[in-house]
């Protein structure tokens, strides 16, 4: 970890380098491991692409100094890209359906980014247009459109992955994880399937969501509680890469519940829906290798918990199932 080890400038700096720690209600023989994104500033993975990607563009002159970010979020990516847009001189405007948690909203405007809301009916595509109204009407204006922006995925491609192979010396059976963007799973399948062409890659999403038709599964879309990851159109996820994925998994409101509860209790992690959503299809997957049925080039699986429990207590992430609003 960055923290502790030197003093450092900018909290930029403290971007990344998260802790890897096991999940223990898993097969003995096959570690399962997360990546604990909230030790990042902005308490989540998405710090990693609002330094990377604003970093980039302005490198490559995407992004004059002094600029306007235009973003369409959910949130945590508002709060990654106002962080990284403070410390390098830029503004923030973000677009965010209304349903998304009040708590992320307000620390977006605290880091002095403007928020604008859009009906939660019109989903991220709704977001997404307005985001693209606004920058049409404003000088020096870009939206880096996370789930469009090769960047998003690079950002985990030079970090997320390398770290994950670091701590574990290179021997990653499976990686794991839920996607909303697909920025995440992309970047680290891509580079696990350079150190091993065999790795086993899952992607992740709630019941309801449609990722599995890139593999053309059967999906039925619904409504879902699970917040931050899964899709309701996937012409949207233009980053998604059927064939860094071996299979895509499907997993219920009520065994995420289940599951963010239990790891509160027993293991001390304090993670949100998408984090326990994983953690479900982690231990499927390290159980699936235990039996033999799938066959990985080594005995551990990775995944990653994106964000913190704290950011949705309003939404009684902790109370009944019932009482848990979307
Ligand atoms: N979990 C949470 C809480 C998120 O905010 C996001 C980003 N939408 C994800 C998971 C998924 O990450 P990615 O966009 O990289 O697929």
């Amino acid at each position: 970890m960055t923290t502790h080890e030197r003093p450092l400038d900018s909290v930029l700096e403290a971007v990344g380098r998260t802790p890897l720690v096991r999940v223990h209600d898993a097969p003995e023989g096959i570690p399962v491991y997360a990546k604990l994104e909230s030790f990042n500033p902005g308490a989540s993975v998405k710090d990693r692409i609002g330094k990377y990607m604003l970093e980039r563009m302005l490198e490559r002159g995407d992004l004059a100094p002094g600029g306007t970010v235009i973003e369409p979020t959910a949130g945590n990516t508002g709060i990654g890209l106002a962080i990284a847009a403070g410390q390098l001189g830029l503004n923030a405007i973000f677009v965010v359906p209304e349903k998304f948690s009040v708590e992320k909203q307000q620390l977006m405007a605290a880091l002095g980014a403007k928020v604008i809301n859009t009906p939660t009916s019109d989903g991220m595509g709704g977001a997404i247009a307005r985001a693209h109204e606004l920058a049409e009407e404003l000088d020096d204006a870009v939206v880096p459109q996370q789930f469009a922006n090769p960047l998003n995925t690079e950002a985990h491609y030079e970090t997320t992955g390398p770290e994950l192979y670091e701590a574990l010396d290179g021997e990653v059976g499976a990686v794991v994880a839920g996607c909303g963007t697909a920025g995440t799973l992309m970047g680290i399948a891509r580079y696990a399937r350079e150190q091993h062409p065999d790795t086993y890659v899952v992607a992740v999403e709630p019941d309801g969501s449609l990722f599995g038709e890139f593999l053309e599964k059967d999906r039925h879309e619904d409504e879902y509680k699970i917040e931050g990851i899964g899709t309701h159109d996937t012409d949207t996820n233009e980053l998604f890469e059927a064939d860094l994925v071996d299979d895509v998994y499907a997993v219920s409101d009520e065994a995420t519940h289940e599951e963010l509860k239990r790891l509160a209790r027993e293991e001390g992690h304090l993670v949100a829906s998408s984090a326990a959503a994983a953690s479900v299809a982690a231990k499927r997957v390290a159980r699936r290798i235990d039996s033999g049925e799938i066959d990985a080039p080594y005995d551990s699986v990775v995944t990653v918990f994106p964000d913190s429990s704290e950011r949705y207590l309003s939404k009684g992430i902790y109370r009944s199932f019932e009482e848990w609003a979307n």
